[in-house]
């Protein structure tokens, strides 16, 4: 095999295999590192894939005996084959992860199995799984090793008793009392699956509010929702300790404000407090410069203190880690290295937390605005008047628009509420076509659809709502 190449990937995860596919389109000889035994990073293998598949999972299941019969659907003896769900999600990843595989091979990218390391600026040593060392000469190298779960200090995660994301997505039982330390989108979407399964959730937050950078009005009313569905939340709470005695792990945390100390016994506890760039050794030997967190510093080029390496993703230190951030990156880091202009709007970046209802921001929040000192105009419209939310007895929520004063340029919108996850794309092609809240407003939104919730927010901006 040629071991000469325009690029190596280091990582295949959605900003890894991205970047080589795009590489590969614009004629660069491309090879993707990878050290997992399947394509696809945390996201395909131990992240977005899995979760949304017990999501989905969990939600019918859900459905079927709580709402179901209000429908006049009448089921009886429905039971749980968690077994056979985790089946169905490995079989989800199995599916996807094999689309990369083949997708590589329609790109001509060479997949290149085992550990890669910067052996030098313009060498990638690769390590495969019996140890045996390779050489690959690169013109241009793109770290793309992505993140891992942290801890809290003195807290061991085990992957049994006390796990990480990676082990709640694995459990071959329902636990009957499960904590989950942190109130992120990771830890809320793992709450409610474990919920609707049947056991008793306790959220552990250290904030006092949930989903830290979250509009606060969403942040309340996300709290009110998870509450109403019977999960256990515990604002402004900081765990102390997490130990395990005969099986059980025992959580002592402590109120922020009240000092008030808890001592409780789970069956499980689930550490989702955040995750941390993945930076081998030879990144720190090689001198690549990395900001107070750990996270690879890289230019508006992708580049990073060395020439000729580049850094997308996870692992470096602009914008939230979520897989379509790292996307955008790995197709604008390409374009850039083949001479062309890629280019990534930080401003204009979807978030969506997939619980039941979702969750869904792109923008600015209002907090963020008073910090800035930008004066701003807000519409919002319940879905409690969208009728065809009605109709599906899902009523819960809202939409949020907020413009600038002046301009009445859209600078955020936030919404909770059903398909939110699925409505805020219009919002961010608005965005990013710079629209103002009477665009939005004066678009024609097809009836009865969740969507005229946007509409009518829009209206509600300059105070002419419809149907609220
Ligand atoms: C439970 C969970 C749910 C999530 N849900 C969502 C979601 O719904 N939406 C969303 O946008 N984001 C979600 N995320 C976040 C998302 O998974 C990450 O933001 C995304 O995967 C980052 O992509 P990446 O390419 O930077 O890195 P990663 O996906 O982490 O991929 C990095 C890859 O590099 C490999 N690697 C590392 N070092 C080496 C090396 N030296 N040699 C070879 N290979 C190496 C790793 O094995 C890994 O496969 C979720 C994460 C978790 C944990």
């Amino acid at each position: 095999m040629d071991k000469n190449f325009d690029l190596i990937v280091i990582g295949s995860g959605p900003g890894g295999y991205v970047c080589a596919i795009r590489s590969a389109q614009l004629g660069l000889k491309t090879a993707c590192v990878e050290e997992r035994k399947t394509l696809g990073g945390t996201c395909l293998n131990v992240g977005c894939i899995p979760s949304k598949s017990l999501l989905n999972a969990s939600e019918i299941y859900h459905k079927t005996q709580k709402e179901f019969s209000n429908l006049g659907i009448e089921s009886s003896n429905v039971r749980l084959n968690l077994s056979k769900m985790m089946q169905n999600k490995n079989n989800s990843i199995l599916n996807l992860t094999k689309g990369i595989e083949f997708l590589f091979k329609k790109n001509k990218i060479t997949h290149l199995k085992g550990k890669g390391l910067i052996s030098a600026h313009d060498t990638v040593k690769v390590i495969d799984n019996v140890g045996k060392k390779n050489n690959y000469k690169a013109k241009n190298i793109v770290i793309a090793t992505g993140s891992i779960p942290t801890s809290l200090p003195g807290i061991k995660v085990d992957e049994k008793n006390i796990v990480s994301s990676t082990g709640a997505l694995s459990f071959d039982e329902v636990p009957k009392k499960l904590a989950v330390i942190g109130g992120g989108y990771i830890g809320l979407e793992l709450a409610s699956v474990w919920k609707r399964l049947g056991s008793d959730v306790m959220v552990i937050e250290f904030l006092d509010y949930l989903v830290s950078g979250m509009d606060k009005d969403i942040s309340i009313e996300f709290q009110k929702i998870l509450s109403k569905q019977g999960i256990d939340i515990k604002l402004d709470s900081k765990v102390t300790n997490v130990s395990l005695v005969k099986n059980k792990a025992i959580v002592d945390f402590t109120g922020n404000k009240s000092l008030k100390r808890q001592r409780i016994e789970f069956d499980k506890v689930l550490v989702a407090v955040g995750r941390k760039s993945n930076i081998g050794e030879e990144i720190f030997k090689l001198g690549i410069k990395l900001d107070s967190k750990k996270k690879i510093q890289v230019n508006n080029k992708f580049e990073t203190s060395i020439k000729n390496i580049f850094a997308i993703g996870d692992v470096i230190n602009k914008g939230p880690m979520l897989a379509h951030k790292a996307e955008d990156e790995g197709i604008a880091v390409a374009e850039i290295i083949a001479g062309q202009a890629g280019h990534v709007n930080y401003d204009v970046m979807p978030a969506v937390i997939y619980t039941s209802p979702e969750v869904a921001m792109v923008g600015k929040t209002e907090e963020q605005l008073k910090k800035e000192n930008i004066k701003y105009k807000v519409g919002k419209f319940p879905f409690l008047a969208n009728s065809r939310a009605k109709v599906n007895n899902e009523t819960e929520g809202f939409v949020k628009i907020i413009a600038d004063e002046k301009s009445d340029k859209v600078l955020g919108a936030h919404m909770i509420g059903p398909h939110a996850g699925t409505m805020v794309a219009e919002m961010a092609l608005a965005m990013e076509f710079g629209a103002s809240s009477e665009d939005i407003a004066r678009t024609c939104h097809a009836h009865p659809t969740h969507t005229e919730a946007i509409k009518e927010a829009a209206l509600a901006v300059d105070k002419r709502s419809i149907h609220f």
